[in-house]
């Protein structure tokens, strides 16, 4: 399929780069140069793959892991001001997402602004819990200090995209390194984190706000139904109403890192395919794996542009020729 929109790939700036994952030194090598290459590289796959514009956002966890408030502040600044250059350069190929201070909400929120006036943003990507100086205390997106901080990113009408980490403790993985990371930990961590904010009422006060999660909805609409199930018996659950209501109105999923198609039809049934875009996650993944698996997914053509295009479009309002 021609014309495919991206909208979980990355990038780094210095500040960002260079900080190793668990995965052998090659790969990290590799990756460290594409994620603050914009050219040919980049561009070449998207093309080899029908990929006509990308949404880009800083690489994880990036700005969530200063403690310092002045510091994550600042590195968020000059991620965006980075993010802007390569859209104003190319603005057909390449749109942005917001990299934010979260340590500080207020902050936040004027970044936020910043970006959608200044740059066209196209909303936010915040990579899960940001740090504090106290290394046992994260802060969750759920507590009643960001509620101002949501009544902005509605009013301003662009969505919050919630971007994998690993969690604050990884003790109970002890023993079990492998498990750490992207092939279990971050999903684990971002859906207790989704959940979070789909349970404590925060899409009842702000009905029109957009959350998006990656790689399949971080298995949430897999669990969806024992979800609202065993809740049903719970007089301790915050939110009016049932966790399915706020996945099929408040919530977008994507496909980064995750080329199943069992798993896409799964959530298509939960969600219905117009909450579901196509991504890939570059440079973490390849596009000839996503986009050969994605064109050729058994599908209906009707559901294929749509995933593939046109909801991303439409949640993004972006200016297609
Ligand atoms: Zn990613």
């Amino acid at each position: 399929m021609q014309g495919k929109i991206v909208i979980e790939e990355h990038f780094a700036i210095p500040e960002t780069n260079g900080v190793k994952n668990r995965v052998v030194n090659p790969y990290w090598d590799g990756l460290s140069s594409s994620l603050v290459e914009f050219e040919s590289k980049r561009l070449g796959e998207m093309d080899a793959c029908g990929v006509e514009l990308a949404i880009v956002s800083l690489n994880a966890p990036a700005v969530q892991a200063i403690p310092d408030v002045k510091q994550a502040v600042d590195v968020a600044r000059r991620a965006n001001d980075a993010l802007a250059e390569q859209v104003r350069k190319r603005p057909s190929r390449f749109q942005g997402f917001a990299a934010l201070p979260m340590q500080d909400p207020e902050a936040a929120a004027k970044e936020l602004q910043r970006c959608v006036r200044d740059f066209g943003f196209k909303g936010a990507l915040v990579n899960g819990y940001s740090n504090t100086p106290d290394a046992k205390k994260a802060l969750y997106y759920d507590a009643p200090e960001y509620l101002s901080f949501f009544e902005e990113m509605q009013a301003l009408d662009v969505p919050f995209y919630l971007h994998p980490r690993d969690p604050v403790s990884t003790e109970r993985y002890d023993g079990h390194p492998w498990l750490i990371g992207s092939a279990w930990s971050f999903a684990e961590e971002t859906a207790l984190h989704a959940l979070k904010m789909m349970g404590c009422g925060l899409f009842d006060k702000y009905p029109l706000l957009q959350m998006v999660l990656g790689h399949m909805g971080e298995r949430i609409p897999y669990d969806i139904w024992r979800l609202d199930h065993r809740l049903q018996y719970r007089h301790d659950y915050p939110a009016k109403q049932q966790m399915a209501y706020y996945l099929r109105n408040n919530v977008h999923i994507t496909t980064s890192g995750h080329f199943r198609t069992q798993t896409l039809i799964n959530a298509m049934l939960e969600m219905g395919s117009d909450r579901v875009m196509f991504a890939i996650d570059y440079p973490y993944e390849e596009h000839a794996r996503g986009a050969t698996w994605f064109d050729g997914a058994e599908i209906s053509e009707t559901d294929r542009v749509k995933i593939g295009r046109w909801n991303a479009a439409k949640l993004f309002r972006l200016n297609l020729a």
